[in-house]
């Protein structure tokens, strides 16, 4: 199956168009607020849809709640207007789903792109009762991450959609919740995990990925580089949330751009051109294919010096595991790693897990 974020909103964006770019407020705070924002960004030429949070999942009680229907009520009315997208079509606006009355109310105001959040991802109750209250409609659903980085979760969600009969389905990377300790170092408000993403992609090939950075920094000077990071790593594409007056902001103002950063943004990533890729690559392709047959074949010598290893050890009841001498590797092959300019910590976890590798099968074998 062909990705189809071609078919995603609505039959209008070309194949080589990426990545698709979503933008907008966090949450939709005054009808003000929705216009000015919208104003921007239809005057974006990347821009192809504009966010907005109608119901707000807060993790503590208390907070700005979003202001629900008069919410739909102000996208429908600017949908109706003259205003256009840069493409020229009337202004797209998608928002958060979590309970089946938001789904139904969303579809009342012509909303035809909704997401379900992380919260709601991890809760596969309220999944179906949103799936079932959307059996039957065309509208088009992007499916966040789950907060903890259970994959399964992720793709249950996006399969129970699919069984609702909801035929556009694209997946949102929004990083993960992982434990701190409390002096822990933490970057990202949420920890990418890139590798979980990635995973979804090799499994569901069919499914679009939309990198959504603003929620994985939680900071708006960490979203350029990682809305670049998942460009570089060919994400179908990006949901950042933008806002007139970020300072003023009711929900999440350290992570929302201003249109003009937004812009900034936009404008230095790179774009799919659709050619394919250059003549030029090939041979340096060839002799990558060369070397990595060549380290395979030296891997499988070197489990089979374990397995030898394994029986002298055996009959000289000898332990398996032995530290000094693993510690002995280990300072040597770091050694030639800084000689060679290898990165140090990528060599340890590579050595990691031959050397995991070559104790169980000197255990198992
Ligand atoms: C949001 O998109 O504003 C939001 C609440 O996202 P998440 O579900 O990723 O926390
Ligand atoms: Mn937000």
């Amino acid at each position: 199956m062909s990705k189809k974020l071609c078919i995603f909103a609505n039959h209008f964006m070309e194949q080589n168009d990426r990545p698709f770019i979503i933008a907008g407020p966090c949450s939709v705070e005054s009808r003000e607020q929705l216009l000015a924002v919208s104003e921007s960004l239809c005057r974006m030429p990347r821009v192809r849809m504009i966010r907005g949070g109608v119901w707000k999942p807060r993790t503590r009680p208390g907070g700005f709640e979003g202001l629900g229907e008069p919410a739909l009520r102000w996208m429908k009315e600017i949908t109706e207007s003259p205003l256009r997208m840069s493409d020229g079509a009337p202004v797209r606006f998608c928002c958060e789903v979590a309970r089946p009355e938001h789904a139904e109310l969303c579809q009342q105001y012509g909303i035809h792109t909704v997401w379900l959040g992380a919260r709601t991802t991890a809760n596969p109750f309220m999944v179906e009762e949103i799936c079932e209250s959307l059996r039957g409609s065309t509208i088009q659903v992007m499916v966040k991450n789950p907060i903890s980085p259970d994959l399964k979760l992720w793709i249950g969600a996006i399969e129970r959609m699919q069984q609702a009969g909801i035929d556009h389905v694209a997946a949102v990377h929004r990083g993960f919740s992982v434990y701190h300790w409390r002096n822990a170092q933490q970057i990202y408000r949420n920890d990418p995990l890139w590798e979980v993403a990635l995973e979804l992609r090799r499994q569901r090939p069919d499914i679009p990925v939309i990198c959504d950075p603003s929620h994985i920094g939680g900071d708006r000077r960490l979203v350029a580089s990682l809305a670049l990071a998942a460009v570089q790593l060919d994400y179908d594409g990006l949901m950042l949330e933008v806002h007139p007056s970020p300072a003023d902001a009711l929900t999440d103002g350290a992570q929302q751009l201003t249109p003009t950063e937004l812009a900034t943004i936009l404008n230095t990533l790179p774009y799919s051109s659709g050619n394919g890729n250059p003549a030029s690559l090939e041979p340096l392709r060839k002799q990558i294919d060369d070397i990595d047959h060549e380290l395979l074949g030296l891997l499988s010598l070197r489990m089979n010096l374990s397995r030898q290893i394994a029986h002298i050890k055996r009959e000289q009841q000898l332990t398996v595991y032995q530290a000094k001498r693993w510690e002995e590797v280990m300072h040597d092959r770091l050694q030639m790693a800084a000689d060679l300019g290898l990165n140090p910590d990528f060599v340890k976890e590579l050595l990691e897990k031959i050397h995991g590798e070559s104790v169980r099968v000197q255990i198992e074998d």
